[in-house]
């Protein structure tokens, strides 16, 4: 597993709540093909916490954003006191990359909506 938190405060923190959601994703992602594409990124994607597309810094209470056509996923550190929410928000970027989108639900956390705000 590769989970390389590039420039990231609190990486071992980060990197261990992602492996702790990577390992429910089979049973809480209902939509098998995106919970294998979430499997893979577990695998072999990076988390960043640099802000390489500004949204960070434009979006004051974003928390993570996906850069279109990179599989990885990247968080708003600035925006955590720690690192307990930021696996929910790593799978949720994964599984932009898979083709899934904000509002189709299928368990991926935060598909309700609660994460739709300043992010993408
Ligand atoms: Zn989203």
């Amino acid at each position: 597993m590769d989970l390389a938190c590039r420039n990231c405060n609190m990486a071992d923190d980060i990197r261990k709540n992602a492996t702790a959601w990577c390992e429910t994703v089979q049973s809480i992602v209902t939509n098998p093909a995106v919970a294998s594409c979430i499997k893979r990124r577990c695998k072999d994607a990076w988390i960043v916490c640099g802000d390489p597309e500004n949204h960070c810094s434009t979006h004051p209470n974003a928390l993570g954003y996906r850069v279109p056509g990179k599989s990885s996923a990247n968080l708003c550190i600035k925006n955590f006191s720690n690192a307990n929410a930021t696996g929910a928000i790593v799978i949720h970027e994964w599984a932009h990359s898979c083709n899934w989108r904000d509002g189709q639900g299928q368990g991926v956390p935060g598909g309700d909506g609660y994460l739709n705000t300043d992010h993408y």
